[in-house]
Order: structure tokens, then C-alpha cells, then sequence
């Protein structure tokens, strides 16, 4: 693990005011998803899972079909299809675009996928101001923050913390009643809206059938990015892609219930290329990128595919026990959670971030709820192998190692096995939980004072098992 990582562990650890923001915000979730799946039908929500399992498998294994079909759609419709290996060729695609149409201000909405590549700080650098418009997006910006949630990127951060944050930067009386928040937000970025040269906006699904980039939001930003200014650019992950209409209705309706309770967002946008003749609204032009980035590097590998199913619901962040403590900022890139703990090593290196799938407890409510059915656990345990293969965690390897080395030895001898455990049984002197806790010379060592830390084991019963073994069997069996 690199060091920043680990500080920001026990950072968040270390701060009530942070584990009760990150703890009470996912519980609301939780609870939401759980009210919004009761209230239909639970059995019918099993089979959409499924159905869009299938789905994503299918696509997924045609996608070279499917992405050409998109593209061949959308060309047809004035839409230029970009297709961009990494987060430098989108940048500069942007840049070149923005010199040419003298652009000064961009505003950008719903776009995990920028965040991915961190295009804002390329703009930024280039001289151009680009403007997050999401209100948890807007929120993070302005604190000079990442997303700390896939869903809601703000979720770390209290109202009156976020008081503090638009006074300082804003320049508006400290207020912390939400619903004014909101209102100090909005006020700001409708000039934002207003005076943008371009908007960039990242999609939900792209349907290859239909020709169509689909944004689902809650609060209308994502619409006003894309048809305000006079060019629309979408980014999106080329895995975005299903094949047809009918397979975006069961998507949706397993988006907004695990994402956050609701049977549907309240913005569903189809957008399908440029202002047309006669039509009002809308921008002149309009591209989409199709971003890889490391995605067919992960589609080459059958078993650890499914990864690129995910819709970004957080579903399985909110039900994590690990994310619950830990939070988002403690995961090296901006996925964070069960998906980031099985997609970060894969985009960035088992090498370099083999500690992320030993970050989870196995406890596999991740893939209970996951809406597309991704069975993470089972990647984790996949990515924990590849770690142990590459040799990552070398001096953890050593010590495993040893520790089940000892084990197999007093394992394959009877006699000696006896004898420790008539010594565990004679040092456990202190009855009730916590024995071992009262036995500080032997377990204060490092790395058994962590582990004693956070858990201990039921003290052994007073008779062994052999012992009781020979007290039933009359004394006569070994
Ligand atoms: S892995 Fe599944 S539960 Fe987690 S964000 Fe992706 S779709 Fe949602």
C-alpha cells in the first residue's frame, strides 16, 4: 500500500464528525433502496437482475459489433464519433476543439468518466475554466476535493460544512439549511449555464440500436450542459454500450432503485446528435468519445470481465462494511468501494494496487445487491491470487507463509498437535471473551496486537477434543 492511502485511513478512522457523515449517508441509501425494491415486486426485481446480466454479457462479448453499430447510428444523425486510447487523447481532442471554437468556459455534468482522467485539471492547466455542475460535484470542486461516492460525490461533507465552503469561496452569508444551499448553488451556475462555450456531459447507456447517449440526473444540470451551449460533447466508457431500447427500460429501472431509492430519476435524457432544422433548442454540434483506457485490457480476460458490466449505482458501496469505515477517499482513484477495489488494479496494475482486493471482509453483500449481478467477491479472490503470484505484499507473503508452514508441521504430527493444545488450554488462565487479550506478552506483538485490535476469538473450551474423545470412548481410542 502507498503511504497516502494508509494515512487517509486512519484519518477517517480518527474522525467521529467523518464516520458518522459517511455512516448515516449510506444508511439512508441503504434504506431507500431497500424501501423502493419492497414496495414492487421483489421477485420481479430478482428478474431484471438477471435480465441485465445477460444483457451486459452478451453486449459485452459482441461489443466490437455493437460500438460499430452506434457509431455508424450516430454518423448518420451529424454526431462525430471519436474513439480515444487513453485520458491524454480525450484531453487533447478537447483542447484542439476549444482552441478552434475560441471556448473560455465549459461546463461539465454527470462525468465519473472525466474524474477518471482528470480532465479538469488539463483544462484548467490549458487556461480553461471548467465548471462541475452536479451540486455534490459543484461541492467537491469548490473544497478542491475528489468525489468521495460514485453517486454522491459530497456525501463526507456535513450542511454545515458545506456553510463554511460556499461562504469562504462564494462570498454568501454562512447558511446551512439545504434547501438555501441549493438555492446559493444554482443561482451561480446559472450564469455558468448561460455564458458556456461548450458542455461536456458523460452517459449512463449508449444505445447502439437507436443511435443514443442516455443521462439520468435529479437535478436538470445535466440537461442544461448539454443543449445550452453551442457544443455538446459526450464522454463515455466504450463498456456504456447495450444493444437496444428495450434493454434500457429494465436499466433504468434497476439504476434508480439502487442508486437511490427511486423508481425512476427525475431527468432521463435521449439525446441523438445535433439541433435539427426547425427545432428550438439544442446544440450545433455534437461528439461523442469513446474512451477506453485500460477497458479492453479487462475484456480480454473472460473471468474478470464482468467488471465492465457495472451501471455506477453504489449500491455496493452503501452496503460495504469497509467503504462504511474507511470512505471514499481512502481508495486511490475516484472508484471507490467493492467496484474500485476490483477495477483499480485492473486499469492500474496489480503491481501497483495488489493491497486493494485484500480491502473487504468477503462478507459478499456487494454482490447481493449488485443490479447487474457482478459476483465481485469471487473477483476479489481472482485479483488476491494474481497479487500472491506477482509477489505484491512480499513481506505479508513471507509471513503467511511461515505461519501455515508452522501450522502443517504441528498439523502432521498428532502428538505435538496434542501437547498445544493442552498448552493453549493451560494458558488461558481468565475465563469469557477477551482471553487472549489477557495473555500481553505473548499476543502484544505487532502484527497480532493489530489484528487483537479490532477482533478477538471465544477462549477454548476447558477439555480438549481428544480428551473427550478418550472420556466417551472409555479411554481406549487414540
Ligand atoms: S458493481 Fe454493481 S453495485 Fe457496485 S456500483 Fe457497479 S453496478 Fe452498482
Amino acid at each position: 500500500m502507498s503511504s497516502s492511502p494508509l494515512v487517509q485511513i486512519r484519518q477517517t478512522l480518527a474522525d467521529p464528525g467523518l464516520q458518522s457523515a459517511i455512516y448515516s449517508s449510506t444508511g439512508r441509501l441503504v434504506e431507500k433502496r431497500r424501501q423502493a425494491i419492497s414496495e414492487g415486486d421483489p421477485a420481479e426485481f430478482e428478474r431484471w437482475r438477471e435480465q441485465a446480466h445477460q444483457i451486459k454479457r452478451h453486449t459485452l462479448e459482441n461489443l466490437d459489433y455493437y460500438l460499430e453499430l452506434l457509431e455508424k447510428r450516430l454518423t448518420a444523425r451529424g454526431v462525430q464519433v471519436v474513439w480515444a486510447k487513453d485520458g491524454g487523447e480525450v484531453a487533447d481532442f478537447i483542447l484542439r476543439l476549444a482552441r478552434e471554437k475560441n471556448a473560455r468556459l465549459i461546463v461539465k455534468s454527470k462525468s465519473m468518466t472525466t474524474e477518471e482522467i482528470n480532465l479538469t485539471e488539463r483544462l484548467e492547466e490549458a487556461g480553461i475554466e471548467a465548471v462541475e455542475t452536479d451540486l455534490g460535484e459543484y461541492i467537491v470542486q469548490l473544497a478542491g476535493e475528489r468525489p468521495s461516492h460514485i453517486v454522491a460525490p459530497a456525501l463526507h461533507k456535513t450542511r454545515y460544512q458545506i456553510g463554511d465552503l460556499f461562504h469562504e469561496r462564494l462570498g454568501v452569508e454562512r447558511e446551512t439549511v439545504p434547501e438555501k444551499q441549493t438555492l446559493i448553488a444554482r443561482r451561480t451556475l446559472r450564469e455558468k449555464f448561460l455564458a458556456a462555450d461548450i458542455g461536456i456531459t458523460g452517459a449512463n447507456f449508449l444505445v447502439a440500436e437507436a443511435g443514443l447517449a442516455v443521462v439520468v440526473e435529479n437535478e436538470g444540470n445535466a440537461r442544461l450542459s448539454s443543449s445550452l451551449p453551442r457544443v455538446h460533447i459526450v464522454i463515455a466508457g466504450i463498456e456504456k454500450v447495450i444493444p437496444r431500447t428495450a434493454d434500457l427500460a429494465i436499466f433504468l429501472k434497476l439504476l434508480g432503485r439502487s442508486a437511490t431509492g427511486q423508481p425512476l430519476t427525475v431527468y432521463t435524457s435521449l439525446l441523438g446528435g445535433p439541433r435539427r432544422p426547425g427545432e428550438t433548442d439544442g446544440p450545433e454540434e455534437v461528439h461523442l468519445v469513446l474512451l477506453d483506457n485500460g477497458r479492453t485490457r479487462v475484456l480480454a480476460d473472460r473471468a474478470k470481465r464482468q467488471s465492465l458490466y457495472c451501471i455506477r449505482c453504489g449500491a455496493c458501496l452503501n452496503h460495504c462494511p469497509v467503504y462504511r469505515k474507511i470512505g471514499g477517499h481512502s481508495y486511490p482513484w475516484v472508484y471507490s468501494g467493492p467496484i474500485g477495489a476490483i477495477i483499480t488494479p485492473q486499469f492500474h496494475g496489480i503491481l501497483e494496487q495488489g493491497w486493494l482486493p485484500y480491502a473487504s471482509s468477503l462478507c459478499g453483500a456487494c454482490a447481493e445487491v449488485c443490479p447487474v449481478k457482478i459476483d465481485i467477491p469471487q473477483i476479489l479472490l481472482d485479483l488476491r491470487w494474481e497479487t500472491v503470484k506477482a509477489k505484491v505484499r512480499e513481506d505479508t507473503n513471507r509471513l503467511e507463509r511461515w505461519a501455515f508452514g508452522v501450522w502443517a508441521w504441528v498439523m502432521c504430527r498428532p502428538r505435538i498437535y496434542e501437547l498445544a493444545s493442552l498448552m493453549s488450554s493451560a494458558i488461558t488462565t481468565s475465563e469469557g471473551d477477551g482471553w487472549l487479550k489477557s495473555v500481553p506478552a505473548l499476543f502484544n506483538l505487532g502484527p497480532i496486537r493489530n489484528w487483537l485490535s479490532q477482533r478477538d476469538l471465544p477462549p477454548p473450551p476447558a477439555k480438549t477434543f481428544r480428551q473427550l474423545w478418550r472420556e466417551r470412548a472409555g479411554g481406549g481410542a487414540r
